[in-house]
């Protein structure tokens, strides 16, 4: 089953705890619109490259189109339309004036200089411009793009405009009207919400043992902020190798030698000579089914499939990535009563600040990172209630109450817009 029909699965459960018509269903089902286009870019050596793009909107009952851009070979129609619906889905479990979107390009971007890269982001942005908009669809960062990336993105549809609307793209650098907090949002957003499910749960507040796969922008912020917190991280993976450590790894240690070698893999030429890391390696599904308090997968779609579900260890998942749990997957951790924290509500910290910066860019106010921590935190905390309290007075997963509050909002909007 593709991943834009195996995302539509999840809608099922939520239909027995609510009801809505039809015809809305139709409509959630429908992405808005699904555009598709080809950026030509020349390499540094003189060729002409190509490749596939995307911009989808799913939905705007609630507001603009919201949704990052990702650059990765994977990327194609089906998974941006998923991740647009998602988007859809996670906005309005957040509480946020935003319907769902999403954009890519389908890329090996680890295969372009930083020229190339940049000829390529401003290349998506002239291919899109006329669709984007601060009240229209407003990107952000996803897998294997970033701040600076927002930055080239901005500046170009800025001087095609001729007009200074930096609102419509937000992960931005902070000197072109980025938020504070936008960084570590997603990490430190995904972290409140585990925080407050703990004290639901009576779980102790500090010593859990954690793995996280995937040590991006996400994986890496989670892991500080949850090590600073009194946590022990004992696995850490990226797309290059898996890594343990009974007592626990020095984050930040992790992190410099991420940035330096640029993979955590043990043996790195580099400079012209070799670098050992002093870590153990495990393999990858080792990491996913040790023994845990949190397991954290904050990487790829699909990585818990229902063979590797039936031997997770860990008591709770917090999806920080979108998609990770296969829908087969999540009924054997039910089963299993491992409690999974849906990826629409765990990782909605970057789309919540996202959501500040945006509101800083249009009112040209902005808030220190201190205002923006304990907005974030006031938004986390109680869209984790409304989804607890959903889940426990229906008898249901967190996911599905989730999906059931988020169709609720969904569908009232589209009732009064008839
Ligand atoms: P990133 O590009 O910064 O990092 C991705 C990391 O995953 C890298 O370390 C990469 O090596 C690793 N990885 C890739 N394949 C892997 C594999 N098979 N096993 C282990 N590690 C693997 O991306 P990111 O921004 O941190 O996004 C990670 C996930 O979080 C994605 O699913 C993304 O959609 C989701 N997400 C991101 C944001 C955000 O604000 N960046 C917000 C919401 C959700």
């Amino acid at each position: 089953m593709n991943l834009f029909n195996q995302a539509l699965l999840r809608l099922k459960p939520a239909l027995e705890h609510i009801s809505v018509s039809d015809e809305f269903l139709e409509v959630i089902r429908t992405p808005e619109r699904v555009f598709q286009f080809a950026i030509r870019i020349k390499s540094d050596d003189g060729r002409v490259r190509v490749f596939d793009a995307y911009r989808v909107v799913h939905s705007t009952l609630l507001g603009p189109g919201k949704g990052g851009i990702r650059f990765h070979p994977n990327v194609d129609e089906n998974e941006t339309k998923s991740l647009a619906f998602w988007m859809t889905i996670k906005c309005a479990v957040a509480g946020l004036p935003y319907g769902g979107a999403k954009g890519g390009v389908k890329v090996n971007s680890k295969s372009l200089s930083p020229q190339e890269l940049e000829r390529l982001s401003r290349e998506y942005v002239r291919g899109s411009w006329q669709l984007l908009g601060e009240d229209s669809d407003i990107p952000a960062p996803d897998m294997y793009t970033n701040s600076k990336i927002m930055g080239w993105m901005v500046d170009e549809y800025c001087k095609i405009k001729g007009s200074f609307e930096r609102g419509v793209f937000t992960g931005k650098p902070l000197s072109m009207g980025g938020s504070l907090g936008r960084e570590d949002a997603t990490g430190r957003g995904g972290f409140y919400v585990l925080q407050t499910i703990q004290k639901f749960l009576g779980l102790p507040k500090t010593g859990a043992r954690i793995a996280i796969q995937g040590f991006g922008n996400v994986g890496a912020s989670f892991a500080k902020i949850a090590a600073n917190d009194g946590h022990k991280i004992v696995a850490i993976s990226d797309s290059s190798t898996a890594i343990y450590s009974e007592e626990g790894f020095d984050i930040d240690a992790v992190i410099a030698y991420k940035a330096k070698f640029g993979t955590l893999r043990g043996v790195t030429f580099k400079d012209g000579e070799f670098h050992e890391t002093p870590h153990s390696t495990i393999l990858h599904e080792d990491l996913l089914t040790m023994d845990l308090d949190f397991l954290v997968p904050a990487a790829m779609e699909d990585s818990i499939n229902n063979k590797i579900a039936e031997n997770v260890k860990a008591k709770v998942i917090v999806e920080l990535a979108n998609g990770p749990v296969t829908p087969e997957a999540d009924q054997i951790l039910a089963e299993k009563k491992i409690v999974v924290i849906p990826d629409v509500l765990a990782n909605s910290g970057g789309v919540t600040v996202s959501y500040l910066e945006w509101v800083q860019n249009k009112t040209g106010y902005y808030w220190t990172e201190k205002e923006v921590f304990e907005k974030l935190r006031e938004k986390m905390v109680y869209a984790t209630e409304v989804i607890w309290h959903f889940s426990k007075d229906h008898n249901c997963s967190l996911r599905t109450a989730a999906y059931s509050t988020a169709l609720t909002r969904l569908y009232r909007a589209y009732e009064e817009q008839k």
